[in-house]
């Protein structure tokens, strides 16, 4: 049987508190891969590995990283043992000529995938971020890994669209969303949505609001990869269009 092209998704992951609410978030989460194809193994690029360099992971221990910081301990009670994808990690690094690195996940990648895939059986490794790069070849990279979805991988990208930890209402889950950054998830969706690579990555310059919204952009990188999985068949759509936090979007994009 032919194995079929598996989709590519991006999504906001918020804050780590998520991991433990019943919201319209989670809530989201839990039904969206409902329609897909199981997939083989699970690439992630999460905005929680930034680096030095491009690497490609494998954690034969299954040990997550709990990269997060005074929250409640039933979050740090939460496991994912998903197994690892050695082939996977030994095909990426072949192909991209980067190194591998024993490394578990991150919450960037366990804990959106404890709502997508809570059994925690499909192979999941992870891509990090090098923060050298320039945006165009962060896009670039993810076009390279384009096969990758003929061969069963369902790649994620987990970030967040807009994200200023010193802007965000922690109190308040529901507190209304800043213009500046109705603004920038306005802007991404549309370059995103109309598959202009160009815009996504000249955002600095096309965008007044983005440097508030990104002070960092860690956060924002993921989704340029996921941008790089995108062809022409490829249908588009804006999921889960709402804000957490105050100015936390948590838009997310599905390609298939
Ligand atoms: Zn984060």
């Amino acid at each position: 049987m032919p194995i079929a092209t598996m989709p590519a998704l991006f999504v906001g992951h918020g804050s780590p508190m998520n991991l433990i609410l019943d919201n319209t978030f989670t809530q989201s989460l839990k039904k969206l891969t409902k329609p897909f194809p199981t997939p083989k193994a699970i690439l992630v690029i999460s905005a929680h590995w930034y680096d030095t360099g491009t690497f490609v992971s494998y954690a034969p221990t299954r040990e997550l990283i709990y990269d997060f910081y005074g929250f409640p301990q039933a979050l740090y009670a939460l496991s994912y043992p998903a197994p690892t994808a050695f082939d996977l990690a030994q095909n990426i690094s072949k192909k991209l000529n980067i190194p591998m690195k024993e490394r578990g996940l991150d919450h960037g990648a366990w804990m959106p995938l404890s709502f997508l895939y809570p059994d925690a059986s499909i192979p999941t490794i992870q891509l990090s971020i090098n923060q050298k790069l320039p945006m165009s070849l962060h896009v670039k990279i993810g076009e390279e890994l384009q096969s990758l979805r003929d061969e069963g991988v369902l790649i994620l990208g987990s970030g967040n669209i807009t994200h200023n930890l010193g802007r965000i209402d922690f109190q308040n889950m529901d507190a209304t969303p800043p213009q500046w950054a109705k603004n920038v998830d306005a802007f991404i969706e549309r370059a995103f949505t109309c598959h202009d690579n160009d815009a996504l990555i000249n955002i600095e310059k096309l965008c007044p609001d983005f440097k508030i919204a990104h002070p960092s952009i860690d956060h924002y990188l993921p989704l340029l990869y996921i941008a790089g999985l995108v062809r022409k068949e490829d249908t588009i759509s804006s999921i889960l269009p709402f804000f957490q936090n105050g100015s936390l979007s948590m838009r997310g994009f599905l390609v298939m």
